[in-house]
């Protein structure tokens, strides 16, 4: 991402709050969407700082945001910087999920969707980020989690709710999210994601632990999404769609790449959760922004919707992934379609998807 002066943000974003005054936002990472100044007050109140080879936001910057189209392996690699300094510790987990609401309302995003690894934050689990062990569990982590989303809703007005993510690397931490996303569904907690590195397609369903997790799921009401498609190939999708039970799809932009899958995406009407930004920094997309699979999503009517992924990373806001979707050739009417598309396509409850559609129709006119 290129920098920006502040006051050249600032008027960046109030003229896209302008034209776009109600967002709704699907697929934002809570450990992807921290902000740097936060990692490095919390360094210092931990007494960390000598777990961060950063003393200045700069210099933390200059590590974890990818200024060049790189890999997914690359983007997965710069929360390695931070994430120790975080993973552990009840208060920062709190932190920045009532950091994120203040963000996402800056932003006029109304209705966002908060994914995270409740495993990946605690620290009674071997996760690669605990720098010690301690009493801090998954549960507790969701607890933390719903708890400050209470306070950042109120405070900023903006509603949040948030889906619990099972890594493809830890398959036995899948039932505990399930359980998790269970206890917790009427605590805003409405749906199951599956993230990391993307899965290799071809385990048939009844071998793959976390496949089982999804459809017990599904047998539950648990509303469903998975990253597929992005990294991995079209064939990812339709397992994604047939094997997981997913109502939604991480990026799904190689489901272009064959024709029965993409047509199974439309008849089915699979959400596509795009991500514009990140499509480019990891190269899961061609760097030419003219020939990006969301354009051909437009034109063919897939419910996609546009979205930021890890802001922590690739120094994006969802105003810049509006605006990189503008570049590309999208019009507001096309960009407002997806605003509308992320609504419905949300997994809030039957009301509250109600409330939003009609508050987006009371904003934007009928779409
Ligand atoms: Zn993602």
């Amino acid at each position: 991402m290129e920098f920006m002066q502040p006051e050249e943000e600032l008027k960046l974003i109030a003229e896209y709050n302008r034209r776009f005054p109600y967002k709704v936002e699907l697929h934002v990472h809570l450990d992807g969407a921290v902000r740097p100044e936060t990692v490095l007050e919390i360094a210092r109140e931990r007494e960390m700082t000598d777990k961060l080879p950063h003393k200045t936001v700069e210099e933390l910057n200059r590590d974890v945001i990818l200024v060049e189209p790189s890999s997914l392996e690359r983007l997965l690699l710069s929360f390695s910087y931070f994430m120790p300094i975080i993973t552990g510790c009840r208060k920062a987990v709190s932190r920045i999920a009532y950091e994120r609401c203040e963000d996402a309302a800056k932003h006029s995003i109304r209705y966002m969707e908060i994914r995270y690894s409740p495993h990946l934050f605690a620290n009674t689990v071997d996760n690669g980020y605990a720098t010690e062990k301690g009493d801090l569990t998954p549960r507790d982590v969701v607890l933390a989690v719903n708890e400050a989303l209470e306070r950042g809703m109120k405070d900023f007005g903006v509603t949040v709710r948030s889906i619990l993510c099972c890594m493809t690397h830890q398959p036995e931490w899948a039932p505990e999210v399930l359980a998790l996303c269970d206890e917790f569904r009427d605590q805003g907690v409405v749906g199951i994601d599956l993230a990391g590195m993307e899965f290799e397609p071809g385990t048939p369903a009844e071998e793959c632990a976390i496949k089982k997790v999804f459809k017990k799921a599904e047998k539950c009401g648990i509303h469903r999404t998975v990253h597929a498609g992005e990294s991995g190939t079209a064939r990812a999708v339709k397992e994604a769609i047939d094997h997981f039970r997913a109502e939604r799809v991480g990026h799904g932009y190689h489901a272009y790449d064959d024709r029965d899958v993409y047509e199974k995406v439309i008849r089915e009407h699979i959400h596509l959760e795009t991500c514009p930004i990140s499509s480019i920094m990891s190269r899961a997309c061609e760097a030419d922004p003219q020939i990006h699979p969301l354009k051909q999503f437009v034109k063919d009517g897939v419910s996609y919707s546009i979205n930021t992924d890890d802001p922590v990373v690739l120094g994006n806001t969802l105003t810049d992934d509006f605006k990189f979707a503008g570049d590309m050739g999208l019009t507001d009417e096309e960009i407002i379609r997806g605003i509308f598309n992320a609504a419905r396509s949300c997994f809030a409850s039957y009301d509250e998807r109600k409330r939003i559609v009609r508050e987006l129709k009371q904003v934007y006119g009928d779409h």
